[in-house]
């Protein structure tokens, strides 16, 4: 064997013992739900003692964001390391403690773009689930075409005076902190007018208003600016060069997105399906039509995996092509909608039922609905497939 052999195995029997000594059993449970998980911040409630205690636990070994360097509140640890400790936690079932637009997207960002005071501020916070933050990229004639955004923030002195709106912001109505992209130049190109700001969502002049989906629940808001005073110290990056950044964490949120095709979690398709349906006399799901459909997606799904696999691992040898969270980001949505078609079907009509105790209020029918946004969120599935036409196969543009 040899010494990185044994490195790794003792770090692997160290981060076991360790999950097992301090990740509560209620938290070993599969998330039902988006509501169902921790997503931190200034006013979220916990929904026990054991969630609680799993983020606390988690934020101050930083494992809630493994790959951050220690010294702003991250695990430090290498790829390597962070990989044996997704395998673990998957292996003990142990849930995400924190579910963070701050470590999907963010932080990313920060550490690229951010100063080192942004970055000394803002990291420890979202790695321990302080903060909540939500997203303002989308404006009501500006989502496909982000760049003709046109939230304008006036040069006041020291700060900017923010005015506009955005729409579709997650958890606007719930965050604390939003990143932000407005308009700084008026006169130059759509592109180069830009910048990336961050700030509180209780400064006044900042409003939210929810949208109810198809799902019947809200889980995003209209988001109104109406003179912002935005401190100079909160411009990440350079004045007008906020489209680089912008476009860095859209990759980011693509892979974050993608990866819901990737449900090494939960229970597998052919068990949900068995429960439901029951088995014959050989022990196989109880209808060869489902049967081969959820074995063709299991397949789909392991090969999605490995793929996702094989891109750290390209990115992680200089050979990663960025464009390639576009396809990640179009395959895990239409595989997510895939699954939850599935599990309909098994359902049958019961999956239906919307209000009730033994569905748990419609809980997987609301879900099923919530998958639909999947191929719209992030960039919708025909934005993706013109970027993999254009800057992964190299085809013409139209
Ligand atoms: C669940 C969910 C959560 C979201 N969360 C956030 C958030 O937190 N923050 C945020 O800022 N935004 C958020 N969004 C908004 C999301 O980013 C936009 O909806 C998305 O970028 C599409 O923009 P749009 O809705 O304006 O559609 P449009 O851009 O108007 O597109 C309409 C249709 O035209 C198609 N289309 C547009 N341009 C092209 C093209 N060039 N080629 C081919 N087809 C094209 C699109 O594919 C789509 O089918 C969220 C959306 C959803 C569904």
């Amino acid at each position: 064997m040899t010494t990185t052999e044994t490195t790794t195995d003792a770090f692997r029997s160290e981060v076991r013992s360790w999950l097992e000594a301090n990740c509560p059993p209620e938290m070993r449970q599969p998330v039902r739900d988006e509501d169902d998980a921790c997503w931190g911040g200034r006013n979220f409630v916990f929904k026990s003692e054991a969630q609680r205690i799993w983020l606390e636990r988690m934020g101050a070994k930083g494992w809630t964001a493994p790959e951050w360097p220690a010294e702003y509140g991250g695990g430090g640890l290498s790829r390597d390391e962070s990989k044996i400790l997704r395998q673990e936690m998957q292996a003990l079932k142990c849930r995400s403690p924190l579910l963070s637009f701050g470590i999907w997207m963010l932080g990313p960002a920060l550490l690229k773009y951010g100063s080192e005071e942004q970055k000394r501020t803002h990291l420890p916070k979202i790695v321990r689930g302080e903060i909540r933050w939500c997203q303002g990229y989308s404006e009501p004639n500006a989502g496909s075409d982000l760049a003709s955004l046109q939230t304008h923030a006036e040069d006041g002195g020291d700060h900017f005076l923010v005015n506009g709106q955005k729409i579709w912001t997650s958890y606007a109505d719930k965050a604390d902190w939003i990143f932000c992209l407005v308009r700084t130049d008026r006169d130059a190109k759509k592109h180069t007018g830009i910048s990336f700001v961050l700030f509180d969502m209780q400064t006044p002049g900042v409003s939210t208003r929810p949208i109810t989906l198809i799902s019947g629940k809200s889980p995003f808001c209209e988001t109104f600016f109406d003179n912002v005073k935005v401190p100079k110290a909160n411009l990440v990056g350079q004045l007008n060069g906020g489209w680089e950044i912008a476009k860095y964490l859209l990759t980011h949120e693509r892979e974050m997105i993608g990866a819901i095709g990737d449900r090494t979690v939960s229970r597998p398709l052919g068990q949900l399906a068995a429960s439901w349906i029951g088995t014959d006399g050989n022990g196989k799901l109880d209808d060869p039509v489902l049967r081969a459909q959820i074995a063709m997606f299991e397949v789909d799904e392991m090969a999605f995996r490995l793929t996702m696999e094989r891109t750290v691992d390209l990115a992680r040898h200089g050979k990663g092509n960025p464009a390639f969270s576009s396809a990640l980001k179009y395959y895990g949505a239409e595989l997510n909608k895939r699954r939850y078609e599935l599990m309909m079907s098994a359902g049958g009509a019961n999956a239906l039922e919307w209000e009730s105790d033994r569905s748990r209020d419609g809980e997987l029918a609301r879900t099923w609905l919530r998958t639909k946004g999947n191929s719209i969120e992030g960039g919708t599935s025909e934005v993706q497939l013109n970027v993999i036409a254009k800057r992964i196969l190299g085809l013409p543009g139209a």
